[in-house]
């Protein structure tokens, strides 16, 4: 299982009440932040989750309310006393962009590793056991959208593993995906295994305009967590001219990509009140909430 945390909700500017828009995964006690704007220490320190263990930050675009709180966050994380590399990714540019934000937290006790990932076309990276999927999105600036997906591995067969003399000390390490040695041979995880079974699939979309891409890419997910800039259908010409999304469009995305649960986010700061336009989205896709500042949720998989 996976647990989600959305820890704010708000575009271009924090509110008192209502934080930069911010996504934390938690997966067997490690996590993987998505932006990370003013401010996001704040409901980070909230979720008491710590930061020690955050392997990397993950930036779907550099316009300030995704990434100015990038320095404060690296030196907190360093007196969490993290000594392991930590990963940093996002689009082209991202060497220059935490060259520029690290003069103001030098010296940092851990290594930062920077990924590079194409504005181009879709890319794949694991950490902490997650696949992380990438695509571009339509925005002002190159930035991408994210799939988060935690794969199943297939259900124990122990008529196989008897069949092949497997003493049951190392069942778990099969069933975990760990090949063992044995005295005579090797055994790898397929050959006790059955077939890979659903995983866990979340995305993450804020900052563009919708399109056919983003259906396909978000198909069949557990939680799309998908930007709300705006929920009035006056409002349509500010999010074409600015490439953002209707609320509307977040919920018709929904429907398209078929994903199971749509939280909202992103909500510009004109939108004191995001849930009088939710009925609204309803219409498109019923299981919608509107998203809200530390909204968690402990995904799991199907049984
Ligand atoms: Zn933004
Ligand atoms: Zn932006």
């Amino acid at each position: 299982m996976l647990d989600v945390c959305l820890l704010g909700t708000g575009g271009m500017m924090p509110l008192p009440d209502r934080w930069l828009t911010s996504l934390l995964i938690r997966f067997n006690g490690r996590m993987i932040l998505i932006d990370c704007g003013e401010g996001t220490q704040i409901p980070l320190k909230m979720t008491k989750w710590g930061f020690k263990t955050i392997d990397a930050i993950l930036f779907t675009h550099y316009h300030a309310d995704h990434i100015a709180g990038l320095p404060g966050l690296l030196l907190t994380i360093g007196n969490s006393g993290r000594e392991e590399p930590l990963t940093l990714m996002g689009p082209p540019g991202i060497t220059k962009i935490v060259e520029g934000l690290t003069v103001i937290a030098p010296e940092l006790p851990y290594e930062l590793k920077l990924i590079e990932l194409s504005d181009l076309e879709g890319s794949e990276t694991c950490i902490s056991n997650i696949v992380i999927q990438s695509i571009p999105v339509d925005h002002s600036l190159p930035c991408l959208s994210y799939c988060i997906e935690l794969k199943r591995l297939g259900k124990f067969d122990i008529k196989r593993a008897k069949k092949l003399n497997v003493p049951v000390s190392y069942w778990n390490s099969l069933q975990n995906g760990v090949t063992i040695t044995l005295e005579d041979k090797t055994v790898s995880p397929e050959m006790v295994l059955g077939e890979l079974r659903k995983g866990i699939k979340v995305c993450y979309c804020t900052d563009t305009r919708p399109s056919e891409d983003l259906v396909e890419f978000i198909k069949d997910s557990d939680l799309f967590i998908c930007e709300g800039m705006y929920g009035d259908e006056d409002d349509l010409y500010k999010a074409v001219q600015k490439k953002h999304m209707m609320f509307s469009e977040a919920g018709l995305l929904a429907k398209q990509g078929k994903v199971k649960e749509l939280w909202l986010t992103h909500y510009s700061p004109s939108l004191p009140n995001p849930e009088e336009y939710i009925e609204a989205v309803r219409t498109f896709f019923t299981n919608t909430l509107a998203g809200r500042d530390l909204l968690t949720k402990t995904v799991k998989y199907e049984s």
